[in-house]
């Protein structure tokens, strides 16, 4: 069981159940079996669940109607998840999108986090594992971080996601900028790998967290590009600190 489960209380999901609206998920997803298992499961959780069966119809559904969570799978006919990824980002739907890959390759993880997913479930999956990651995704949503981060040069307004160091504008990805959120709140705190991961995908890596080496390593090469001081460091055999000195 990953260890925010183990230290989460049980009241923010209360509070959802609390609630007088159902959470509205879409499921993109062309495998007919795995759609109804995935319905059935979510239905009986008292989420309301719509299903499309191709990308395409993900689109139509996705781009006129509000949703609280998309679950997309990659692989479909025609239209595949990342494009559909691509285009809903494009249009500002901004709900959380948790991605199904039958793939195992980092590049895949990666691209589809690039496009704009929250957090992915490689199948086979069990079905606990993924609620867990849409309460997760959908607690996440609704918590209110709206400050200023700053250090040093470098500010971050988490409203905006504009990044900059002094008059230099910083374009990040989604999840380069979760890395940099997560980091910056942290300011001056040494993050360990699968922190970050945890806090970041909200769940462990299992043992893969060269994904977390790959997002840093882009990360602090775009807050360096214009030639500024260091304040993302690597902290040998432990994770990540950002701070203004280099000790
Ligand atoms: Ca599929």
């Amino acid at each position: 069981m990953p260890v925010h489960e183990l230290l989460s209380t049980a009241a923010p999901e209360l509070e959802y159940h609390l609630e007088d609206k159902p959470m509205r998920l879409l499921v993109v997803e062309d495998e007919k079996k795995v759609a109804a298992f995935l319905r059935k499961g979510l239905e009986q959780e008292a989420y309301t669940v719509e299903v499309a069966g191709n990308g395409k119809r993900a689109l139509e559904l996705a781009l006129s109607e509000p949703y609280d969570l998309i679950i997309l799978d990659l692989l479909l006919p025609g239209l595949d998840g990342i494009s559909v990824l691509r285009e809903l980002r494009r249009q500002h739907v901004s709900a959380p999108v948790l991605i199904l890959t039958a793939r195992k390759e980092v590049d895949d993880r990666v691209s589809g986090l690039d496009a704009g997913a929250d957090d992915y479930l490689v199948k086979p999956f069990a079905f606990a594992e993924l609620l867990a990651r849409v309460r997760a995704l959908l607690r996440r949503q609704g918590s209110d971080r709206s400050a200023i981060l700053q250090i040093a040069d470098l500010t971050v307004d988490p409203v905006t996601h504009r990044v900059t160091r002094g008059e230099r504008e910083i374009e990040l990805t989604p999840r380069e900028y979760a890395v940099l959120d997560y980091l910056l709140r942290n300011a001056g705190r040494v993050m360990t790998r699968t922190l970050i991961a945890e806090h970041v995908w909200d769940y462990h890596f299992d043992s893969d967290t060269n994904l977390i080496d790959v997002y840093v390593k882009r990360l602090r090469e775009k807050l360096e590009a214009g030639g500024e001081k260091r304040l993302l460091h690597t902290v040998r055999g432990i994770g990540y600190v950002m701070r203004e000195d280099g000790r």
